[in-house]
């Protein structure tokens, strides 16, 4: 055998014994880093910041708070346009990433490795599409994004104004619930929202008052991801304007925020 080859041989088993060993690592790092608490100011921080971290039944705040330290020790996050993110503004972000996977086991969004945080909304450039398949190219003003399997973008502006207003916004909620609907085909497991999505529809082109914001019309993909806000945000008016919704949605997080206090 040649040199060379017994060096290829040695690179393949040592690449195949780094994807057995890795899972195995990784889980006994998780398994450090959940069954760690947030310190007492971090805590506070959350209880203003995240009401529905108040809301939620004790185990399940502690489970947060260690799914949200796996989360910040995994991910990079990265400021852009000139914005510093303070570890405040990676708590925040961390435990509303987290409240989408709470009741999911050893999932924290595994692909994903980076998140950036813009100051406010950006632009993007895109494309248009109209009926007889001609193509505009148009820039497009987003709160976030769900780029790809490895990142999320965020306007920090937006993310301050989730979770405290009147409505459901969050935009947290929205991204993440994008990146999850995409990896694990949330809306199609769940046959009954599309049922959902078209009586929306229905409702929206009547200009009657819904309780869904009406971009959850848009598609597929906005419904699952605004109603997935009003999950978290207003569990309680869905479960009773939207049951079939509510229960679908229950099932995909395996949560019922309807129930907490
Ligand atoms: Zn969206």
């Amino acid at each position: 055998m040649s040199a060379g080859f017994a060096l290829v041989l040695v690179a393949a088993a040592a690449v195949v014994a780094w994807i057995l060993v890795e899972p195995f690592l990784r889980a006994r790092r998780r398994a450090r880093q959940r069954a760690r608490t947030l310190d007492e100011a971090d805590r506070m921080f959350l209880r203003r910041r995240v009401p529905v971290f108040v809301r939620m039944p004790k185990p399940l705040q502690e489970r947060l708070e260690g799914l949200t330290l796996v989360f910040l020790a995994e991910k990079e996050f990265i400021g852009c346009q000139g914005i510093t993110v303070t570890p405040h503004m990676k708590l925040a972000i961390a435990a509303q990433a987290c409240l989408l996977v709470l009741g999911r086991d050893e999932h924290v969004y595994d692909a994903m490795r980076s998140i950036l945080v813009y100051p406010g909304q950006f632009v993007v450039p895109g494309e248009w599409h109209d009926e007889h398949g001609v193509v505009t190219e148009e820039e497009r003003v987003l709160a976030g994004e769900a780029w790809d399997v490895s990142r999320i973008i965020l306007s920090w502006e937006d993310v301050k104004a989730s979770g405290r207003g009147p409505d459901a916004y969050n935009v947290v909620i929205h991204e993440f619930a994008h990146y999850l609907d995409h990896e694990a085909g949330a809306f199609q497991q769940a046959s009954v929202l599309a049922g959902e999505l078209e009586s929306l529809r229905a409702a929206v082109d009547q200009d009657e008052d819904t309780l869904l914001d009406p971009y959850a019309a848009e598609d597929e993909a906005e419904f699952f991801a605004v109603t997935s806000e009003v999950f978290f945000e207003q569990p309680g008016q869905l479960q009773r304007c939207h049951p079939r919704i509510y229960d679908a949605l229950a099932g995909f997080y395996r949560l019922d925020p309807a129930a907490w206090s």
